[in-house]
């Protein structure tokens, strides 16, 4: 199936609106996408992609999950939106079923990654100043070199990404950065003051970056030690995607807080969270914190389907199953084109050799596949978990062709 990527013209019609009419903070592959259905996608005019990318895993189920679907219809015929000014009825089902999932006691729900993050600092700051007794106003929470968690403004502060800070200081105070996957620096790190420690237990964006193994518990024991909130980003690597509900199941880690997002709103609607234990969460009283959407009906009809589909294992077997597939398809990938390549469960980077990973992307584009590259020359895989192994096994051949073109 070679695809022609010359665009129609009604597809360089819709790109020439978001040119003209749409900020140009992204740079798409030129693709108009019309339909979707499980794995597969097609764009305006009727050519069919397979989506290795599936949302940077907001599409853990897929395109249009019938179940999600039918969770999401069903409430769109009852209640939409309350505010949280008002209950409504699913939200406590929602946080039950949630917090279960979590191993943890109680939920915050907002609506994007970010606002997890901001909503994880946020309680972070305040359990240091109640709980630990840092001084008003000096707690610090440490954070990771080549971290993405979102792009609010204290997000990007404590990026390392020139691209996502560049021009939007002044930043935030209260973060110190170390070396991701480096126990002792971070050892060094610790202060009296040190409220938290924010990290990715395997860095996406950053080229799905797996730390050497010990370090999580090694942090996570940095953290009990030192009376220090161990906060994990989830919101990427979480619910499925690894084999495992969470990255941290792997090397058996708790941390005192998940942060979920992407693939918790099942591919429909934005949602997120903040998982952590009572003790912790406490430290929020009504006026504290909030968010207009966060726990909306619709969202929570969706995200209790999520967390039921997660529930029984389903998907995270077969991320481990199609995992251990995918690895074999890179292990025969040419030598001579791929430098490295990094893979846990249904979810690799791939650092390719003598190519832009955006001209590898636009070349896999035109044979059927969507992917997406990351710091320049790391093609990150990370299909549907709904995807089927022969699906699999034929996208690694468009690369492997197009890798040898
Ligand atoms: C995508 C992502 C975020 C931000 O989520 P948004 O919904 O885009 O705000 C935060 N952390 C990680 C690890 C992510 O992958």
């Amino acid at each position: 199936m070679t695809t022609e990527a010359v665009a129609s013209e009604a597809a360089q019609t819709a790109i020439n609106a978001v040119e003209a009419h749409a900020a140009h903070n992204y740079r798409p592959l030129p693709v108009v996408l019309a339909r979707g259905e499980g794995a597969w996608v097609w764009d305006a005019d009727g050519r069919k992609y397979l989506d290795m990318l599936a949302g940077y895993s907001a599409l853990n189920f897929g395109h249009r999950h019938p179940r999600l679907v039918a969770a999401a219809e069903a409430q769109l015929g009852r209640l939409t939106l309350t505010s949280r000014a008002f209950h409504n009825d699913l939200l406590g089902v929602f946080a039950t079923e949630l917090a279960a999932l979590c191993g943890m006691d109680a939920i915050l729900p907002m609506n994007t990654g970010a606002e997890a993050v901001e909503t994880a600092l946020k309680m972070a700051r305040k359990w240091g100043y109640q709980r630990k007794g840092i001084p008003a106003g000096l707690a610090e929470i440490i954070v990771m070199g080549g971290n993405f968690h979102g792009r609010t403004t204290t997000i990007v502060g404590f990026s390392d990404d020139e691209g996502s800070r560049d021009g939007f200081g002044p930043f935030t105070p209260g973060f110190v950065r170390v070396e991701y996957g480096d126990a002792a620096a971070l050892a060094v790190a610790i202060t009296k003051n040190t409220a938290a420690v924010l990290l990715e237990p395997i860095q996406g964006e950053g080229g799905v970056i797996i730390p050497p193994e010990g370090y999580l518990r090694a942090v996570r024991d940095l953290c009990t030690r030192n009376n220090i909130l161990m906060l994990a980003d989830e919101i990427q690597s979480g619910l499925g995607r690894t084999g495992r509900t969470f990255a941290c199941d792997h090397e058996d880690v708790v941390p005192d807080a998940y942060i979920l997002g992407k693939a918790l709103g099942g591919g429909i609607l934005p949602v997120s969270a903040v998982a952590a234990r009572r003790d912790v969460m406490d430290v929020f009283r009504p006026g504290d914190h909030g968010s207009t959407f966060g726990g909306n009906p619709l969202a929570c009809a969706v995200g209790i389907e999520v967390v039921r589909m997660l529930a029984t294992d389903e998907y995270q077997e077969r991320a481990r199953v199609l995992g251990a597939v995918l690895e074999d398809c890179l292990a025969a990938l040419p030598a001579s084109r791929v430098s490295a390549f990094r893979i846990r469960g249904l979810w690799a980077g791939i650092d390719v050799i003598g190519r832009s990973g955006r001209s590898v992307c636009e070349g896999l584009m035109r044979r059927g596949v969507l992917a997406k590259d990351t710091h320049g020359s790391t093609i990150r895989l990370a299909p549907p978990l709904v995807i089927e192994r022969a699906e699999l096994a034929w996208a690694v051949d468009q690369l492997a062709a197009e890798l040898e073109a």
